[in-house]
């Protein structure tokens, strides 16, 4: 993080509780007041809006940007059975291959998508690899921010219903989608 290049006053840590509703009376006005004020917390809480609005779509849209017919919901479903059977290690071990899985399949689906709009293979393919990893520096920062907000969900979630392995692997699912999605997105931006 950059935290050296930030005002001390800057309520970061408020800036999840303010979307999450968790502010109240003198904590929510302090909050406001200082948004107005200041340029980087404000980027900050657009950035995270931004960011749960991504995730809202992702799970409530089951094909935003077009993807294959029912992709969502028959990845969610497997995740879904998988998951709701995990007792011990060696299917623990087998959800995260689950996970890894997705996330390839995530990035090949990419690939797919992309070629599928070039006519000239081999080097726009390259163009394209070198463009994606571009935008993945770009993306990392926004996933770190993301990572932390699904945490705090995922944490509440535990906290509210104990032992629940499943969530945290499930709400992983779904910040790899959102990922996605913020990535088709940007590449699409970058066509333009
Ligand atoms: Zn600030």
């Amino acid at each position: 993080m950059k935290d050296a290049a930030h005002d001390n006053a800057c309520p970061f840590e408020d800036i999840a509780a303010y979307l999450d509703g968790e502010l109240h009376g003198e904590e929510l006005h302090i909050f406001e007041v200082h948004v107005e004020m200041c340029k980087e917390c404000a980027g900050e809480l657009r950035t995270q809006r931004q960011l749960l609005c991504t995730i809202d779509v992702a799970l409530t849209d089951p094909m935003p940007f077009c993807l294959p017919k029912d992709f969502t919901r028959v990845v969610a479903v497997h995740a879904e059975s998988d998951l709701s059977r995990i007792r011990n290690r060696t299917e623990r071990r087998r959800a995260l291959q689950l996970c890894a899985m997705l996330a390839l399949g995530a990035f090949g689906l990419l690939g797919a998508a992309a070629s599928s709009l070039v006519f000239q293979p081999v080097r726009t393919l390259l163009q394209l690899v070198a463009r994606v990893s571009d935008l993945l520096w770009q993306t990392t920062y926004d996933a770190g921010i993301g990572l932390v907000v699904i945490l705090r969900m995922v944490g509440r979630s535990l906290f509210a219903n104990p032992g629940g392995l499943g969530l945290l692997l499930a709400a992983l699912f779904a910040f790899a989608i959102s990922l996605l999605l913020r990535l088709i997105a940007n590449y699409h931006r970058a066509q333009i």
